[in-house]
């Protein structure tokens, strides 16, 4: 755990969060302030500040944090109509919250990225 970082807290209960699932080394929860009519956050259990830090022992984490998203959108329900999944990484990205997350962002269409 980080200190310092608001979702080792969620993690640790030390801070409230709605979660869509918790199981083993990952959890996911809806985004306090939603950009989309579902908008959940991915996150590993484990602190890891960003992409950037993801290493090669991180791996299988990686593969089950996207199958996750995966399995998540598609018990929200937005797997048929389509869903955006993105990581923001470093300053010029907009991130805010220095540990690793997937957006889930669904149930509106969405615009061109950029
Ligand atoms: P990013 O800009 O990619 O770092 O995304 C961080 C996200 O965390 C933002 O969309 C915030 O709205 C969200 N967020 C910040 N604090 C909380 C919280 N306590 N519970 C849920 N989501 C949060
Ligand atoms: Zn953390």
């Amino acid at each position: 755990m980080a200190e310092d970082c608001i979702f080792c807290k969620i993690v640790a209960g030390q801070l409230p969060a709605d979660f869509v699932h918790r199981a083993g080394d990952i959890v996911a929860f809806r985004d306090i302030h939603p950009r989309a009519p579902v908008h959940v956050l991915v996150i590993p259990t484990e602190h890891i500040g960003s992409l950037t830090d993801l290493r090669a022992e991180h791996s299988d984490l990686a593969a089950k944090l996207l199958r996750t998203a995966a399995e998540i959108a598609r018990e929200l329900g937005v797997e048929g109509r389509g869903y955006r999944v993105t990581v923001n990484t470093g300053p010029e990205s907009g991130s805010e919250v220095a540990h690793l997350h997937l957006h889930i962002l669904g149930c509106r269409q969405m615009g061109a990225m950029g």
